[in-house]
């Protein structure tokens, strides 16, 4: 079986171009090429959160479009579910209704539509706009597949061997928490924790002060499977329902102190923040990439290994991590880039972790979330957390303006951002994935 969601057509032609200005200019994320999902509203207003699509600087309002009769019945009607502010029922109709409703977005978007006086009357600007979390996340699992991470963090904690040896066999992950997800622009305290430093007898509760982000994508499922079955490899892109950027903010301090012998709990549960939009695995399509082995790293076993997945199954994804400090934002200055890396370099692609996630029946649901762990180069400086960066805050970082980190201060704003570029084809981008530290409550 031929895995279908990478597959292009007319939506992804480069020559494609909108009545929507904003969309046609080369650095804009959203041109008519990525359409991707989110869950907004009119900022400040008690307004319903709806689904919108972004085209350019502008968001189109998809209920009052099917309303209006832009879009085919069969295409609005799979649309009924989302009324209730999450797009989950959406999600859930597979990977068929979510093609009709691009090709329909993508024909009435089009220079030359007859659509265009219909649809721009739905559209909303996204500098007035506010986003939700864009579906109830039922459940949350946090993957460990960027390799260059996994070897950099052992290499700290164990210098004779930094990869444990299941790491190359099974797609390492944890169940995270659902509850504490947020979207861009979600702001919270820093947290407490037990934490015991390396000269303390007795750990002490108090706020952390090695405070992290971790640099990370994150896959939202789409049509879930029935509790017992399993999802083979060649099945599972069709279950997936596209990528967000997830920054999962973890308290060092606290998860030194707590992780053995079941794992992240507290240092990670208190808060993750994703970008509103989903970039839907249609729109990635033009950007995969072969999924390959290092000589003398083992095959993967059987259930994860497919002829699909080796030729097609990464995704070039470009990620950035920026800081923007108390400072700097005083001084107006712009955030500052702090690395950068690719997800071109997971050792376990999106179609392992679902198949590797259902082998023994575990059923994903619709608007699960997978994050692919934190996304560092092979390079020192494209890491994707500063406990990387710092060697495990040992060796301070010297910002342009003079400030030095080991790890967030209070006020630091980190964000996240990803684009996809290949010659032939539109540059899409995945928007802002922000979130702020405020000081630990009293
Ligand atoms: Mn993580």
């Amino acid at each position: 079986m031929n895995p279908t969601p990478r597959q292009l057509d007319f939506s992804h032609d480069e020559t494609r171009r909108s009545w929507v200005a904003s969309a046609n200019t080369p650095q804009n994320d959203f041109p008519i090429q990525n359409l991707p999902f989110a869950m907004f509203r009119r900022t400040g207003s008690a307004e319903p959160f709806r689904p919108g699509v972004a085209i350019g600087d502008q968001i189109v309002d998809l209920l009052p479009a099917c309303a209006a009769g832009a879009l085919a019945a069969g295409v609005a009607a799979s649309l009924d579910g989302c009324r209730q502010g999450a797009l989950n029922d959406f999600m859930a109709l597979g990977r068929a209704a979510r093609v009709a409703l691009r090709h329909a977005l993508s024909e009435g978007l089009g220079e030359g539509s007859s659509l265009e006086s219909v649809l721009q009357a739905t559209l909303v600007p996204q500098a007035s706009a506010e986003y939700a979390v864009p579906c109830r996340i039922g459940d949350y699992t946090d993957f460990y597949t960027g390799i260059h991470h996994a070897t950099a963090v052992g290499k700290l904690f164990r210098p004779d061997e930094p990869l444990l040896p299941n790491y190359k066999w099974v797609p390492i992950g944890y169940h995270g928490r659902a509850s504490s997800i947020g979207v861009s622009g979600q702001s919270f305290a820093r947290p407490k924790g037990q934490t015991k430093g390396p000269n303390e007898t007795i750990p002490q509760l108090r706020p952390s002060h090695r405070l992290d982000y971790e640099l990370e994508l994150g896959v939202f499922i789409g049509q879930g499977n029935a509790l017992g079955n399993s999802i083979a490899l060649d099945d599972a892109e069709n279950h997936a329902f596209g990528l967000v950027l997830l920054n999962d903010w973890s308290a060092r301090d606290v998860q030194a102190w707590e992780y053995q012998p079941l794992g992240p709990f507290l240092a990670k549960n208190f808060a993750s923040t994703i970008s509103p939009w989903i970039v839907t695995m249609e729109a990635l399509a033009p950007f995969r990439s072969p999924f390959a082995r290092l000589e003398g790293d083992p095959r993967p076993l059987p259930y994860l290994e497919g002829a699909a997945n080796r030729e097609r199954g990464s995704i070039d994804v470009s990620l950035e991590v920026l800081i923007q400090t108390q400072a700097m934002r005083e001084a107006g200055l712009p955030p500052e880039c702090l690395s950068q890396s690719s997800y071109r370099d997971a050792y376990w692609t999106v179609a392992q972790m679902i198949t590797h996630h259902t082998v023994n029946g575990c059923n994903l649901q619709a608007g699960d979330l997978l994050g692919s762990g934190t996304q560092s180069g092979a390079q020192p400086d494209q890491a994707g957390s500063l406990l990387e960066l710092t060697a495990g805050g040992k060796k301070g970082l010297t910002l342009a303006n003079g400030e030095m980190r080991t790890f967030l201060e209070d006020g630091d704003a980190v964000t996240l951002r990803g684009h996809c570029a290949r010659s032939g084809f539109r540059r899409i981008g995945f928007g802002d994935c922000t979130g702020q530290v405020l000081p630990a409550r009293a």
